[in-house]
């Protein structure tokens, strides 16, 4: 099957799925459609225009059918959406996406490109248990390396011990010990522009150099008194 991809650049974030090649069988097809209908969702758009762009040859059409007939998402007026059974197809798949793009790029330091493409394979095969066992080993990421919201699993909220995380929040690190920051997670932005202009940014070097009474964290030169929550809300890679 050919999907039609058009001139795009190949970005699954910004205008649908691109992991064509792998979409061989109906269910994977059936992956990337749900994933298209989540990212233009999540672009503000939801036409049926732009998903029958998407799937414009005549299997591609059937498959829509498919999945229109089986509840996984319906139309009203121009726009799609998706149904309860697609809603939580596609929150899977693009969970599964958004959490190997972040193994894959800051763990294993894949270049964006490589990242991509690999996740488009795993995205389909990735079992429930295993993308749990890799957002805890993450630190349970809330965005993906693009800045897009990675759809929270139940590791997220009852967090287990099993795998031991490679990520971890800056309060988690030994006083002294050197880690490189992966993602910032604060629901105070404003603080986060003022970190950001002493170096506090992902890639960056941090250490604590106290956590009590008031937290201290040192950035290359720069040492500043911080926040308590700062250091939670700091996610490190122990280096
Ligand atoms: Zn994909
Ligand atoms: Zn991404
Ligand atoms: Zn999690």
């Amino acid at each position: 099957m050919q999907f039609n991809w058009g001139k795009r650049k190949p970005h699954c974030h910004i205008r649908g799925p691109f992991c064509h090649r792998e979409a061989e069988t109906r269910d994977r097809a059936i992956d990337e459609l749900l994933e298209f209908i989540w990212n233009l969702r999540e672009n503000g758009v939801s036409d049926v225009a732009d998903l029958q762009r998407e799937a414009s040859d005549p299997e591609a059409r059937n498959i829509l059918s498919y999945m229109e007939q089986e509840g996984l998402f319906a139309r009203e007026g121009d726009k799609v959406y998706l149904r309860e059974k697609g809603e939580e197809k596609a929150r899977e798949i693009i969970r599964r996406h958004r959490l190997t793009e972040r193994l894959l790029m800051e763990i294993f330091e894949l270049s964006e490109e490589e990242a991509e493409k690999e996740a488009c394979k795993l995205e389909h095969i990735l079992s429930p248990e295993v993308t749990d066992s890799v957002c805890t080993f993450l630190g349970h990421p809330p965005v993906c390396p693009h800045g897009k919201p990675i759809p929270p699993g139940k590791c997220c909220t009852a967090p287990e011990k099993s795998v031991k995380p490679l990520v971890m929040p800056l309060n988690d690190l030994d006083p002294g010990a050197e880690g490189r920051i992966v993602f910032i997670s604060t629901n105070f932005p404003a603080r986060l522009d003022k970190l950001s202009a002493l170096g506090v940014a992902p890639g960056s070097i941090i250490k604590v150099r106290q956590k009590k009474p008031s937290p201290i964290i040192q950035v290359g030169e720069t040492t500043v008194a911080v926040d308590p929550e700062i250091i939670h809300d700091i996610y490190v890679k122990a280096v």
